[in-house]
């Protein structure tokens, strides 16, 4: 077997998507000596002022596509609703890291809980569901309460209805219809963790402490390290991230959220879902570890060898969203590390920093 390519500083990294993600990641990939080469359509990508290329264009625009995998040595994403078939273009002209597969596990919530099945990973139960009949037998074979989903494109909880009743199934069912759906069984967990983790091309296998992560509005409002979980069942969550970075062949950082339920003897562990890119939930790792996971997701694509990723110091993460900015350099104190996206306008919900709180 042929050694993956190891890449030089100086290599041109292509990243689709020009949010604060792949703003973090230009930034961490200049400091390796990377040059970066953002492609998003929108012309007020915060990612582009920190970028010396730049491609704005439309995810199907085959020409613009063809230009931007001429000008660049390797390719990555920063969200995971990249176009499947931006992806295979892109990757049958230059190395995708992470790959297709990736993509189209994360981008199908059925496709997602199903490869996580197949790998041994436990999650809640679920069922498919097209219509009002599919949605009745499932709430019959899972029970109430449930949570009913959209299978593409949710986030930060759009897209999304808990069901605690017979009498809101239709009003939920009409809400989401018109794409596909699945139902999930409610679950009453007592804290929400994630890890990141990183792989290289070698195999190599990285992952950083697991986060509690708090959510607010449906956005993730803290995320605070080290969970309050005991060391067995922070060993078992790194385990399985390591478990799921390996079933995928998977090349960079991801994030995999896990509900935490009362067990006994230990607490049990669902994967509720996986992120093929970096997180919200491992912006701490800027302020306490010595290779945050921004350097290790350029690390793991280049094939470079993975940073230490343990932590130095307890910390937590707030994010800063819609007006939080405002007066924001009054309220620095010591031990804040402020990061600052750089987006033109403050609309509510719209995620425009961080603060890490380090515990010195
Ligand atoms: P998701 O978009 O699937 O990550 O869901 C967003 C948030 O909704 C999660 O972080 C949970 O707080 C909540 N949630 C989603 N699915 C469930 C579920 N099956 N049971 C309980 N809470 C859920």
């Amino acid at each position: 077997m042929t050694e993956p390519e190891v890449f030089p500083p100086g290599t041109t990294i292509g990243i689709l998507g020009g949010g604060q993600l792949g703003r973090m990641l230009a930034l961490a990939a200049a400091r390796l000596g990377m040059k970066t080469h953002i492609y998003c359509p929108d012309p007020q990508s915060p990612a582009f002022e920190v970028t010396p290329h730049k491609t704005v264009a439309a995810y199907d625009d085959e020409k613009a596509l063809a230009r931007f995998a001429r000008a660049v040595d390797i390719v990555t994403y920063e969200f995971e609703n990249v176009p499947e078939p931006t992806a295979a273009f892109l990757a049958a002209r230059k190395p995708l890291a992470p790959g297709v597969r990736p993509l189209a596990v994360s981008q199908d919530r059925i496709a997602e809980k199903e490869f996580l099945g197949r790998s041994g990973t436990a999650i809640a139960p679920f069922r498919p569901v097209l219509t009002l009949e599919h949605l009745r037998a499932a709430v019959d074979a899972i029970g109430l309460p449930a949570v009913l989903k959209t299978t593409k494109f949710g986030y930060d909880g759009k897209g999304q209805r808990k069901i605690e009743r017979g009498a809101d199934i239709v009003s939920a069912f009409t809400a989401l219809s018109g794409s596909p759906l699945v139902l999930e069984a409610f679950i009453p967990f007592e804290r929400e963790i994630s890890v990141v983790v990183a792989r290289n091309a070698r195999g190599q296998i990285r992952d950083y402490d697991a986060a509690e992560n708090i959510h607010r509005n449906h956005i993730l409002h803290t995320s605070t390290v080290p969970a309050a979980i005991d060391d067995p069942t922070a060993r078992k969550a790194s385990r399985i991230a390591h478990q799921i970075a390996g079933a995928l062949d998977y090349v960079g950082v991801m994030g995999i959220e896990f509900f935490v339920l009362p067990g006994t003897p230990r607490p049990e562990l669902l994967v509720n879902e996986i992120a093929p890119r970096v997180h919200n939930s491992g912006h701490w790792t800027e302020a306490v570890c010595l290779t945050d996971q921004f350097e290790q997701h350029i690390r793991a694509i280049l094939n470079w060898p993975l940073g230490d990723p343990s932590r130095f110091a307890d910390v937590q993460m707030l994010n800063l969203v819609g007006d939080d900015l405002a007066g924001i350099s009054a309220k620095l104190r010591p031990g804040m590390q402020p990061h600052i996206y750089g987006k033109s306008e403050a609309r509510p919900g719209r995620k425009m920093g961080h603060i890490n709180r380090v515990e010195l």
